[in-house]
């Protein structure tokens, strides 16, 4: 399985997220940050919280996968790779 497919199928290889996170890129970051926001419904999404380095790898991860994603949460809670 790769490493950097989510728990919900996503490729957080070619997601804005990690993509600003590895190349610390704060111009991404606040594109990212506005879109999620806007599109989620939820301003606390700002630029300094656009920080990921994927869903099942260790490091830092955005507050709507880490925190609010249920996909995730129910992959973890039953000890599964993936949704799938
Ligand atoms: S876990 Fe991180 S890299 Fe993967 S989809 Fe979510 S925000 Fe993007």
């Amino acid at each position: 399985m790769k490493q950097l497919i989510a728990c919900c199928g996503l490729d957080c290889e070619s997601c804005d997220a990690r993509i600003a996170t590895v190349r610390d890129d704060n111009e991404l970051r606040e594109k990212t940050a506005q879109l999620w926001s806007k599109l989620n419904n939820i301003p606390e999404i700002t630029a300094d919280t656009i920080n990921c380095m994927g869903c099942c790898v260790d490091g830092v991860k955005t507050m709507y996968c880490s925190d609010m994603c249920a996909i995730r949460k129910c992959v973890n809670e039953k000890g599964f790779n993936t949704c799938g």
